[in-house]
């Protein structure tokens, strides 16, 4: 039988797991993980980017490690970027490939640039390459991932190819995997669902949080009394209602085009159900103590170094450096 083809994919420490980070990407790593051999990083050294004290981050990185066991990803494909530093030095062989212009088009660094003016790293710079170095490290072949992270994906197969070219044939050029809702909007209506904006609505938080969050989200904003009627195409509550009501949303559609609910009471609806659709990840989340996390970590992290360790050392051959004296 062939060997199975090899999925990455991560998620950095930047705050809690949110209804993007499940529905664009952590659902399919959990469908994904009979037909792949799965590894899924914690992405630590991503969080230097932003935040130059793990210390800092360390509360985020165990939380995220245990939301990603709680919905239902296998502990054993779960482990912590820095845990396997051979990605540094595959990152550091990439740099040289790398032209600087692919870097420099890259959108997500001029955004990453405006939110924190006062730390431009270079890291923040090089992510794309540290991202393509993740992938290609246990040479995936595959990456689920939400919609903002195309053009990563795409340097990574370039990075691939191009590698592939200079030294022989070492590395898959990955292809990313979608799921039917790539992109959640946050709960301000505009910008992407996003960790470090906080504009989310969690997944294992507490009933009361996500009530919270769901009521704060921006609605209709051409509709100022409950007379008139909504209007459901341009509101971020209606695409929510048809992942969480796939069979009556269009019921609920009908209601705000015909006045017939107000915004407040959809959401009310809506917290409800998101509430009690996430009721058996809440409590496997509960169920599992940070000591667990850490031990399933070091366990991920090992099985995750191994393949590391080859690939590194098949990636220095290629390049043509003399084995380790
Ligand atoms: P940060 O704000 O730190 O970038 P984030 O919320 O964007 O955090 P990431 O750790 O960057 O989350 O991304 C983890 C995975 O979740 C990626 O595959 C990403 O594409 C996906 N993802 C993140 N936000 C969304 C979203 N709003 N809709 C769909 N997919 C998302
Ligand atoms: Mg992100």
């Amino acid at each position: 039988m062939a060997p199975r083809k090899r999925i990455l994919s991560g998620m950095r420490p930047t705050g809690r797991f949110h209804l993007g980070n499940y529905y664009g990407a952590a659902r399919n790593w959990v469908r994904l993980q009979d037909e792949y051999d799965c590894f899924y990083m914690v992405a630590d050294y991503h969080g230097l980017t932003s935040q130059p004290h793990a210390t800092a981050f360390e509360r985020d990185l165990i939380d995220l490690a245990a939301d990603m066991m709680a919905v239902g990803v296998r502990p054993e494909s779960i482990y912590l970027q820095s845990s396997v530093p051979e990605v540094a030095e595959l990152f550091l062989l990439f740099t040289m490939v790398t032209p600087y212009g692919w870097v420099q088009r890259v959108p997500t660094f001029k955004e990453m640039a405006r939110q924190q003016p006062d730390n431009v790293n270079m890291g923040l710079f090089s992510y794309p390459v540290l991202q393509a170095a993740d992938i290609l490290l246990v040479k995936g072949d595959a990456v689920p991932v939400g919609q903002d992270q195309d053009a990563h994906i795409e340097m990574a197969r370039e990075t691939a190819r191009r590698f592939n070219r200079l030294y022989g044939n070492v590395f898959p050029e990955p292809a990313t995997l979608r799921t039917e809702t790539p992109k959640i909007l946050g709960t301000d209506g505009r910008a992407k669902m996003s960790k470090s904006l906080g504009n989310i609505v969690g997944v294992t938080a507490e009933p009361e949080v996500i009530r919270k969050q769901v009521l704060s989200m921006v609605t209709d904003t051409r509709r100022a009394y409950l007379s008139q009627p909504g209007h459901p195409k341009s509101c971020n509550v209606d695409s929510l209602y048809k992942i969480f009501f796939p069979d009556d949303w269009q019921h609920y559609w009908d209601l705000c085009r015909k006045a017939e609910i107000g915004c407040h009471e959809k959401k009310r609806i809506l917290g409800e159900r998101i509430i009690e659709t996430f009721a058996p990840f809440r409590q496997a989340r509960a169920e599992l103590s940070d000591e667990a996390v850490k031990r399933h970590l070091a366990e991920g992290s090992r099985r995750a170094r191994d393949v590391a360790r080859a690939t590194v050392a098949e990636a220095r051959s290629a390049v043509g450096l003399l084995p380790g004296l």
